[in-house]
């Protein structure tokens, strides 16, 4: 690798970090390509890949694996999150409660991981969820028999 070579990966992968710690929707490759290219229009997709899965390596965030597509957290320390079931959306718990700490203590385990994520559907998929609900039951209601006539 060259000098030029090296200095432009530090460049793309400071600007992924970036990006990264900068939102809170915890994106997938793709979506962050989108944000990042807003700032390196010649980055790659494969790229972002590649330098996402370096950054969750040495630990400067993190990968989740919830369903399907990698999601990435521009936290690296382990928290909880919630997952909706419909678009894949994650948030973050605003709760403390990684039990890690105490248990260590009392167990005699030593923990290396934590996990919690609850299953749910967001605020955005529950609205379109009863927007279809009402859709359908306008549908359903007998209709006026506008064209008896013609048959
Ligand atoms: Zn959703
Ligand atoms: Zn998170």
């Amino acid at each position: 690798m060259t000098y030029k070579q090296f200095r432009r990966n530090t460049r793309q992968r400071e600007v992924i970090l970036r990006c990264l710690q900068a939102t809170t929707c915890h994106p997938t490759a793709s979506t962050l390509y989108d944000l990042v290219r807003k700032e390196l229009p010649r980055m790659s997709l494969g790229t972002v890949y590649r330098n996402l899965e370096l950054l969750a390596e040495i630990g400067l965030i993190q990968k989740l694996q919830f369903s399907g597509e990698a999601n990435f957290d521009g936290t690296p320390d382990p928290h909880p999150h919630i997952h909706c079931e419909h678009c894949g959306r994650i948030d973050d718990l605003p709760i403390d409660c990684c039990p890690t700490i105490e248990f260590t203590q009392t167990s005699g385990y030593k923990v290396t991981g934590y996990r919690l994520v609850l299953s749910g559907i967001c605020p955005e998929c529950k609205a379109k969820e009863s927007e279809q609900d009402n859709k359908e039951s306008v549908l359903s209601e007998p209709t006026s028999p506008l064209n008896t006539q013609d048959i």
